[in-house]
């Protein structure tokens, strides 16, 4: 895979065990095999690569990482919505 590639920053299932929006659960493609959220909301054309794996990438401090995957608040009303109908 190309260094350059669009990469879509998630968290891992293993640190966020219910997810901010509704998603499906992916690998991180980065090479950790680490099951990520991927919300249904994001766009498909971005590989998923985990946030430690990101940071990494990025030569960034995980903290900053995180916070590049703020939920939007669309994200939330999804995630409310989605937990309301009791998944
Ligand atoms: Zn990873």
């Amino acid at each position: 895979m190309a260094e350059d590639d669009p990469i879509l920053i998630c968290h891992r299932v293993v640190d966020l065990p219910i997810p901010y929006a509704a998603g499906e659960i992916r690998i991180c493609t980065q090479g950790c095999l680490e099951r990520v959220w991927v919300s249904h909301s994001s766009p498909r054309g971005p590989r998923p690569v985990c946030r430690q794996c990101a940071a990494v990438m990025l030569g960034d401090d995980p903290d900053h990482a995180m916070r590049l995957m703020d939920p939007t608040p669309r994200q939330i009303g999804e995630l409310v919505r989605w937990l309301a109908r009791g998944k």
